[in-house]
């Protein structure tokens, strides 16, 4: 029975906070907290237990530390964006509270994301005797979880590993992102890179492209390569995989509207002089595109998410997959936001289920990887995530 702070009320922070009000036997108080507490108060209207909500920036530390020392929770789960990271892990440290998050940290003014700023956190939390667990959404997360469950049961090395991203759902509107656009966008146009042989290979944003049939009649789609957090941690915590790449499925229309926003400047994030007040272009093609959360209702189709594994076990060469497929609609019907969402915020609350059950502990700061995934993987099957594995 723990009370847990959540921040960040936008299409992940409402799965998470149906998802821990659906396990009132773990979660017995929730709060929500956000920049505009509107956003928080309506998604806890939609919730049949008390959800008590709270305005926060959670870049003002000091703030942050005022909340967490009046509410008093176990736990701090940060669904807010990745530039808060690094705030709320020193309020987490000034409190002695333990830390979750969704997405490594990225300065606002540098699209580059690393683990290296979080990591550095690591004696800090060893010594305050608290936890921070790093990257438990979807990819990251699950997908991390799939490789350690796959190491663990199914090879005794594993040598190449492709993380493989499906989207295969759509919204009806010409150019719209599935989460923050933002971060989205960013992540997008940045150059691709992979790992092979010990060293990172760069490759010119999205132009490495291959077809994978997708199972369960989804069919064979375009995947793109691009470079994503996960890569870094498990060839860090894995150091026998000889190859890591991350791939993403786009459609035309995405990639198209794309390449016409790039090319006209759109997707800039420095600032620029506009009618005598600086604007950066994102911010501001961020504000004109649909809000994520409203894509909710429209989106149909599924997500298919998994990891194909080479490697050997006995002596024998192997290669395996393993997936989840979430449906958009099911998804909508049950917390009222699409797969994206779901899929980043049951992983979310499952983190924190198996940090406050004692099942996955540490003091310091951790990726997914480092802890048994049998737990993991069967809460996955009970909250809505259920997966599939297979020998190709
Ligand atoms: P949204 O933009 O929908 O929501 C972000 C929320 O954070 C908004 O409610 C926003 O408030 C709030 N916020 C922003 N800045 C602050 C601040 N300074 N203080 C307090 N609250 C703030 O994003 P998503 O819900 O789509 O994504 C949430 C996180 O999940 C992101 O970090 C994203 O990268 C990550 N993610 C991870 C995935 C994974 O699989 N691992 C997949 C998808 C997303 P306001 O409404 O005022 O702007």
């Amino acid at each position: 029975m723990a009370k847990v702070l959540i921040i960040g009320a936008g299409g992940v922070g409402q799965v998470v906070a149906h998802k821990c009000a659906q396990v009132p036997e773990v979660f017995s108080e929730i709060v929500l907290a956000s920049r505009t507490e509107s956003k928080c108060k309506k998604i806890a209207e939609q919730i049949s237990r008390p959800i008590k909500t709270a305005q926060i920036d959670a870049m003002d530390v000091a703030a942050t530390v005022r909340l967490i020392r009046a509410e008093q929770p176990q736990l701090v789960l940060n669904v807010a964006l990745p530039y808060q990271d690094l705030a709320i892990m020193d309020a987490c440290l000034e409190t002695g509270v333990d830390y979750l998050d969704t997405a490594n940290y990225e300065p606002p003014d540098e699209a580059k994301f690393s683990y290296s700023w979080q990591w550095e956190y690591h004696e800090r939390f060893r010594e305050r005797g608290i936890m921070a667990l790093l990257g438990s959404g979807f990819d990251p997360g699950v997908t991390n979880v799939f490789t350690a469950h796959a190491r663990k049961h199914h090879f005794d090395s594993i040598e190449e590993l492709d993380i493989i991203d499906c989207n295969a759902g759509d919204h009806g509107q010409p150019f719209a992102t599935n989460f923050n656009p933002e971060i989205n966008i960013r992540e997008v146009t940045a150059k691709g890179r992979f790992y092979e042989a010990g060293a990172w290979k760069e490759t010119d944003p999205l132009s490495v492209v291959e077809e994978f049939d997708f199972p369960e009649g989804i069919g064979p789609k375009k995947i793109y390569l691009m470079y994503h957090e996960e890569l870094e941690s498990l060839v860090h915590h894995m150091p026998e995989i000889k190859k890591a790449r991350f791939w993403m499925t786009f459609s035309d229309n995405y990639l198209k509207h794309l390449e016409v926003l790039q090319n006209v400047g759109m997707t800039r994030i420095d600032p620029v002089l506009f009618e005598g007040k600086e604007i950066v272009p994102l911010q501001f093609l961020k504000a004109l595109l649909p809000d994520p959360a409203s894509l909710g209702p429209l989106t149909k189709g599924r997500t298919c998410i998994g990891c194909v594994v080479n490697g050997s076990k006995d002596g024998k060469p192997k290669r395996y997959y393993v997936y989840n497929i979430c449906d958009h609609e099911e998804a909508y019907r049950e917390v009222k936001s699409q797969a994206i969402s779901y899929t980043t915020g049951v992983p979310a609350m499952i983190g924190a289920k198996m940090m406050l059950e004692g099942k996955w502990r540490g003091e310091g700061v951790f990726n997914m990887e480092q802890f048994d995934p049998d737990p993991f993987m069967q809460a996955l099957n009970q909250h809505g995530l259920p997966w599939n594995e297979t020998f190709l």
